[in-house]
């Protein structure tokens, strides 16, 4: 069983935010900022892309719950709302989960930025099969 799946059947601790039948959001061991929270389902899949809609779409209704919940308490200004699928994106928990990350001012510590290049531009018959 995988360290998330413990989490979800009681037998290894953690600071619960939220729970229903099908999910469940604690607070990260290792935050990166305060409120730093997990939006895990209970039944495991072990990243996004395996996940089913529903599923995925429920976690994204808590962390919109939490995230008006939080303004109150913590008054963040701003959230980050994300999955990491798989170990190239960073992933290191292979039980699917969403951090919902407040974010306070420019000095909260966390260096998150998109920093775009026109060499990641792809050409434009490759943006054409990209089309679904
Ligand atoms: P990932 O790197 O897979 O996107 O994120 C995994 C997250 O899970 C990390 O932020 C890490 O701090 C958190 N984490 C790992 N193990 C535990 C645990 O046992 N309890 C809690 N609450 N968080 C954990
Ligand atoms: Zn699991």
């Amino acid at each position: 069983m995988c360290v998330f799946c413990k989490i979800a059947a009681g037998e290894i601790p953690c600071t619960k935010v939220y729970e229903d039948e099908h999910v469940l959001a604690f607070l990260d061991i290792n935050p990166v900022t305060q409120g730093h929270t997990l939006i895990i389902p209970k039944k495991h899949a072990d990243d996004f892309t395996q996940c089913p809609s529903y599923l995925v779409a429920r976690m994204h209704g808590i962390a919109r719950k939490l995230a008006k919940h939080y303004d109150a308490i913590l008054k963040p200004k701003g959230y980050h709302f994300l999955s990491n699928a798989k170990p190239a994106a960073g992933q290191s928990v292979f039980h699917v989960h969403f951090h919902l990350i407040p974010r306070y001012d420019a000095t909260d510590g966390l260096d998150f930025a998109f920093r775009g290049t026109e060499r990641h531009k792809l050409d434009p018959a490759t943006q054409k099969k990209l089309h679904l």
